[in-house]
């Protein structure tokens, strides 16, 4: 796909969003969020390793997680690109090994999480056209290093901090 056509997908998308000026990525999130009536919780994790984020769908919810390393505008940035997956259905499923699933939710029956928790894996378009609507949203904000992200829940760090799957085998997503 050539770069105007991507370009023009990704501005479509912010349109459709009702987006037209400064947004932080929280922000994106809940539009995103309400269009699809589907929640979306951005949560914070350690030691994500290579990757800087990723995203999951389960039956109810779909949930970014990102490296709580991350700060201004690059957190901005990683969580815009996840959504950007989210939001043009990028991916196909691949399911997440039982080690893993077991690590990052050990309290969900293994075999019901098998059937609706997947990874996802891109394409390198795919990945480009994540990047470039990150860019974008990024490129519409005066002051893009908002923090809206700094209000949310301490006890949502806190969960996420206990999560202690490793992803070290799975390959870089956000670089
Ligand atoms: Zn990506």
């Amino acid at each position: 796909m050539r770069l105007g056509v991507v370009r023009a997908r990704c501005a479509r998308l912010l349109a459709d969003l009702g987006i037209d000026g400064p947004t932080s990525a929280k922000e994106l999130a809940d539009q995103l969020s309400r269009q699809r009536d589907r929640p979306i919780r951005l949560v914070a994790h350690p030691r994500l390793g290579e990757m800087s984020g990723f995203w999951i769908g389960t039956d109810d919810a779909d949930t970014v997680f990102y490296d709580d390393a991350l700060t201004g505008l690059h957190l901005e940035h990683v969580i815009a690109h996840e959504l950007a997956h989210i939001a043009f259905g990028h991916g196909h499923d691949e399911v997440l090994a039982p080690d893993v699933l077991a690590a990052l939710f050990p309290l969900l029956d293994p075999a019901k999480v098998r059937r609706t928790l997947a990874r996802k894996e891109y394409s390198e378009a795919e990945e480009r056209e994540a990047e470039v609507f990150a860019s974008m949203l990024l490129q519409l904000s005066a002051d893009p290093a908002a923090d809206a992200l700094t209000g949310m829940a301490d006890d949502t760090r806190r969960r996420a901090a206990d999560l202690t799957a490793t992803f070290g085998s799975r390959r870089r997503d956000v670089r």
